[in-house]
């Protein structure tokens, strides 16, 4: 039996596909029902469900162009995409494939989702929601506080100096390791005393107290 797909449009509006007709909402009617309008402009289709998405009733006159159950599905998978590239960290290209895999059922429907290159803009877009704007001097940075901490909830924002000049990223049991090892490699690109660079980083790790005490 057909059933309502219920998604969201780009701009965050309510959106269904129906018996091969998708529909944005007309107007929200008393009782909470809402009375739905086809997509395609000009079209005097319309639909009426109740609040929830269901109990589609036909309303309107008939549709003028013919009904194409892929176009719903294929409408869905993208609003599907855009939804989790802003709730989820999942890599964007996975959740494309993921979510065309779904579509693996139908080879029509296959054929009609948009190829990655042509939605992964709007994926990306979905995406930067998630994370704060990007400093433009390195004064700005700020590491919000939930990022300060590893999955164990230790501090890995070891050191930050004023106008953030030196940062250490590292948990201090990183650095009780790195104490009990009896060769330590780096790889330091600032030329020309690298070994003072990374003293004065070392010195400042011991000399804020995070590790207590300095073999
Ligand atoms: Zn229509």
């Amino acid at each position: 039996m057909d059933q309502v797909l219920h998604y969201r449009t780009a701009r965050g509006g309510d959106a269904i596909s129906y018996g091969g007709y998708s529909y944005r909402v007309d107007r929200r009617l008393a009782r909470g029902d809402i009375s739905w309008r086809c997509l395609q402009k000009g079209c005097p289709g319309r639909l009426q469900t109740d609040g929830n998405f269901s109990e589609p009733i036909i309303r309107g006159s008939e549709h003028t162009h013919a009904a194409n159950e892929d176009y719903g599905l294929i409408r869905m998978t993208i609003a599907r995409c855009r939804e989790r590239a802003t709730t989820e960290n999942t890599p964007i290209p996975q959740i494309y494939q993921e979510e065309a895999n779904r579509l693996s059922g139908s080879a029509s429907a296959s054929a009609m989702l948009p190829v990655f290159r042509s939605i992964d803009t709007s994926m990306y877009r979905a995406r930067r929601t998630r994370y704060p704007r990007l400093p433009h001097t390195r004064a700005e940075i700020v590491v919000p506080e939930s990022l300060r901490l590893t999955d164990a909830g230790e501090n890995f924002m070891l050191l930050q100096l004023d106008d953030n000049d030196i940062m250490v990223f590292s948990a201090p049991s990183d650095f009780r390791d790195l104490c009990h090892a009896s060769h330590v490699y780096m790889d330091v690109s600032k030329q020309p005393q690298p070994e003072k660079d990374f003293r004065l980083q070392w010195d400042n790790v011991f000399s804020e107290g995070f590790l207590g005490t300095q073999e």
